[in-house]
């Protein structure tokens, strides 16, 4: 893979957790976070079921993204931390953990929807939501739905943190409602080795049984996908893909591996030079990955930016419209989009 200089991508219509957000987030941290910003992955050609895209055509109109924050920190944290995230790195500036609810969804509105949205989805994208106690996380979901606008959820979570009575809550709660509820689960490969590496603490089979008890309860299912974690190959990245597409799901955020500054993944960097994509490096690589997911899958985010501060590489420069253009371009060019690879 390319060595990191300066250069990014894009692709179009959609949204996730960075970057083919609903048009209303970009995409800024390590685990599988984003931050607000506008519209990146919004194509002008069919090529890519962007978050955007799939939702203007479900509500008639834009959809947007509020990040929210329950306020509990990740379990993970206490064994360590996957070795690439930093909180910091991927939490909006106007978002504070101690504010409430309301207070949230008022500053979300004002900084990220401002007068392109009306309708969106309250993200859980901090830390890992579902570790408060059910019987304060359903409150505070509950109070997100009530919001008129609001049509739905996106919980990110871990695998080891969906137990059977929370996806039957949250399936109560979406019946309730009539509205959305997606469950992100950050997976970032399927190879125990990077899972390992990664210090994520637990296994893919982990991740196979709470996907299965999400969707059997009728609930949408998101992964979150890391592309260029350290001593994986091509081949190896293209089997997570494969892999997690065939067990099924409905919605996918990836990115490229970035290394974050005050992170063990940085510490690594430092000793040993670890190989990052450059724009065009990872665009070329998007092209082989779209084709293979289905086109019914609804595609989150394709990159990511974390805070520039923060952000020890890659730094392409490069911006969003311009990546999404050039992944357009690759995409035409090599006459493939989403899916194409399976139904041809
Ligand atoms: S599980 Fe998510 S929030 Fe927790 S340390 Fe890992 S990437 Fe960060």
């Amino acid at each position: 893979m390319a060595v990191s200089s300066a250069a990014p991508v894009p692709v179009s219509a959609i949204t996730s957790g960075c970057e083919l957000d609903g048009g209303v987030t970009r995409q800024t941290g390590a685990g599988g976070n984003t931050e607000p910003v506008s519209g990146s992955l919004d194509f002008p050609g069919p090529l890519i079921n962007t978050f955007s895209r799939h939702y203007r055509y479900r509500y008639g109109q834009p959809v947007g993204k509020i990040p929210l924050h329950t306020g509990h920190p990740c379990p993970n944290r206490a064994r360590g931390g996957c070795i690439f995230c930093l909180a910091d790195s991927f939490t909006p500036n106007y978002l504070h953990a101690v504010d409430p609810i309301e207070i949230q969804i008022a500053r979300g509105s004002r900084y990220l929807l401002r007068d392109r949205f009306r309708l969106y989805f309250g993200y859980f994208q901090q830390e890992t939501c579902t570790a408060l106690p059910l019987d304060r996380l359903l409150p505070m979901l509950e109070q997100v739905l009530g919001v008129e606008d609001c049509v739905g959820l996106i919980l990110s979570t871990r695998p080891d943190a969906v137990a059977d009575g929370l996806v039957r809550a949250l399936a109560d709660l979406a019946r309730q409602s009539g509205r959305e509820i997606l469950v992100e689960l950050g997976l970032q490969s399927v190879h125990e080795r990077s899972l390992q590496l990664l210090n994520r603490n637990h296994g893919v089979e982990c991740y196979f049984e709470a996907a299965h008890r999400i969707r059997s309860v009728g609930l949408g299912l998101g992964v979150h996908l890391i592309m260029g974690i350290p001593g994986e190959s091509r081949a190896d990245m293209m089997a997570t893909v494969d892999t997690v597409c065939a067990h099924g799901l409905d919605a996918i955020k990836l990115h490229h591996l970035q290394v974050i500054r005050h992170t063990p993944l940085h510490a690594m960097h430092r000793a040993a030079p670890i190989p990052l994509f450059d724009a065009p490096a990872y665009i070329e690589l998007l092209t082989e990955i779209l084709p293979r997911i289905p086109p019914g899958v609804v595609i989150h985010r394709l990159w990511s930016r974390s805070h520039l501060h923060l952000l020890i590489g890659p730094r392409w420069d490069v911006p969003p419209p311009r990546l999404t253009r050039m992944l357009h371009r690759a995409l035409a060019e090599k006459g493939v989009y989403q899916g194409s690879r399976i139904s041809s």
